[in-house]
């Protein structure tokens, strides 16, 4: 039994496309606001429609909301299981008289709206099954003509309060009679949704502001129903960085896109929780048990929300620095695996140099998938070696300085940063050189960058063999070029 205090949300998905950061989003304020005021975060899933639903979708938003941390406290309920519920409501509404057969067939009326359309009228449902006589409705049931049920609109304007925007008031000549169970006998979005808001004891209705359009209808069949109204947040849109609805056009828009690069769910969460709200100060790195404290409808900006990228691969980076080297290792593991830089049996033998390589990039990885692009040369041969670098820095000078210096890193028994680094030092002194002139191209030969971690812990990273075995083929492909 509920609390008559207790805060009541849901999460309320149509599982037809993939789960969208903005879905992502809506939920996180929902499960926020339930954990602020210890309250339930309920899962609704809202797959009336069934031709467009499919399993795999809801799957893919079960998974994406518990990569999240977004734990639900009821549900599942599927909407598609409780067809007689909202039967009963829409007989209701009939035997009320708010709402009344329409045996008009869908696509006479489409054709009449286009044609409106194309001469600039606007067009709604004239309301002339209400008007049939009670001869003619008796025909159209003894022909089993199809019907889909409409809610006779009030000749009163709806006005109804929102959180983020205020008061919203809507002339009621500008709704029309809206269907709210098609002839297959399914409700359709607004009749299901008012009905499930009342069962499940939703206080709060958090969600998009695509849906501010359907709340008067909502209201309207609460009133209706005699049915007490909850609380209603629109959330802002989302918009992509040229100011048009993120979609697309604008790089990944799934979760699962996210997650598959390498961004960690708790960045995710403080990136989305910004994303609309704030906590009235410049923080941006907030742990999640502070987020929940500060959390509130109130500070909701009704704004348009921009979609940083950059930010969100900044606050990564941050979240992944913070980090410990064992944390990382732990998180990097399947992509080692995916990445093949590491095979899944060698990931505990090879631990400790993992760790360390852990330790050096730290740093240098915004998502984890990063680990390929800044680190690859530490795991696999098949690394790409940078043009530009290599031919700034392959010349006979630096071929004959490190084919030199070659010999002596083979002499090093104990191949360790300050092994190698104490050669190097004593090498360059002896040749009279600055350091930088053999560091600079021996990075270059070994890793195919210009910049990384210190020199001396790569090269003992990478290891002694791979070194000078990376070395030997430099020189070897100078000399074949250079004759
Ligand atoms: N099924 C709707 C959607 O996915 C839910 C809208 C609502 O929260 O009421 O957009």
């Amino acid at each position: 039994m509920k609390k008559d205090s207790e805060v009541r949300v849901r999460m309320a998905p149509s599982p037809t496309g993939f789960f969208h950061l903005g879905s992502a989003r809506t939920a996180l304020y929902n499960w926020l606001f339930a954990r602020h005021h210890q309250g339930k975060f309920i899962l609704r899933v809202e797959d009336t429609d069934v031709q467009r639903s499919s399993k795999e979708m809801i799957q893919t938003i079960l998974d994406g909301l518990t990569w999240l941390g977004l734990n639900w406290d009821e549900g599942p309920y599927f909407q598609s299981e409780r067809l007689s519920t909202y039967q009963r409501y829409v007989q209701e509404l009939i035997d009320k008289g708010y709402a009344y057969y329409c045996y008009c067939r869908s696509e006479d009326l489409m054709k009449e709206r286009e044609a409106a359309l194309r001469n600039k009228q606007s067009w709604k449902y004239d309301r002339r099954c209400l008007r049939l006589s009670a001869r003619e409705r008796e025909e159209k049931e003894k022909a089993h003509q199809p019907r889909a049920v409409r809610f006779l609109v009030p000749d009163h304007p709806v006005v109804f309060n929102d959180i983020v925007h205020k008061e919203i008031k809507r002339d009621a000549a500008d709704i029309e009679d809206f269907i709210i169970m098609r002839q297959n006998g399914v409700p359709t979005y607004n009749l299901a949704c008012v009905v499930d808001d009342y069962e499940m004891g939703i206080t709060h209705v958090i969600r998009a502001v695509e849906h501010i359009t359907n709340t008067p209808k909502q209201v309207l069949l609460y009133e209706a129903l005699n049915l007490p109204k909850p609380e209603f947040a629109h959330l802002p849109l989302i918009l992509g960085e040229d100011r048009k609805k993120l979609s697309k056009r604008h790089g990944a828009v799934s979760l699962m896109a996210y997650q598959e690069r390498g961004f960690l769910p708790e960045a995710m969460v403080n990136f989305l929780a910004l994303l609309g709200w704030s906590p009235g100060d410049d923080q941006e790195i907030m742990s999640l048990k502070r987020i929940i404290e500060r959390f509130s409808l109130k500070r909701i900006n009704p704004a348009n929300a921009i979609f940083d990228q950059q930010k969100l691969e900044w606050m990564n980076g941050q979240y992944i620095y913070q980090m410990s080297d064992q944390e990382l290792f732990d998180r990097l593991k399947p992509f080692f695996i995916r990445l093949k830089l590491v095979a899944q049996e060698d990931l505990e033998k090879k631990r400790e140099w993992l760790l360390k390589i852990c330790k050096v990039l730290k740093k240098r990885l915004k998502v984890l998938t990063d680990i390929d692009k800044v680190g690859r040369y530490f795991f696999v041969e098949d690394f790409e070696y940078d043009k530009t670098a290599l031919e700034k820095h392959l010349n006979k000078k630096t071929i004959d300085l490190t084919e030199e210096f070659s010999l002596i890193l083979n002499k090093i028994s104990d191949f360790n940063a300050r092994n190698i680094e104490d050669s190097l030092r004593e090498f360059v002194q002896q040749k009279g050189i600055p350091a930088r002139e053999l560091i600079h191209p021996l990075r270059v030969f070994v890793t195919g960058k210009e910049g990384g971690p210190g020199l001396f812990e790569t090269l003992e990273l990478v290891g002694k063999e791979r070194c000078l075995m990376r070395i030997k083929n430099i020189i070897k492909n100078y000399e074949e070029k250079n004759g």
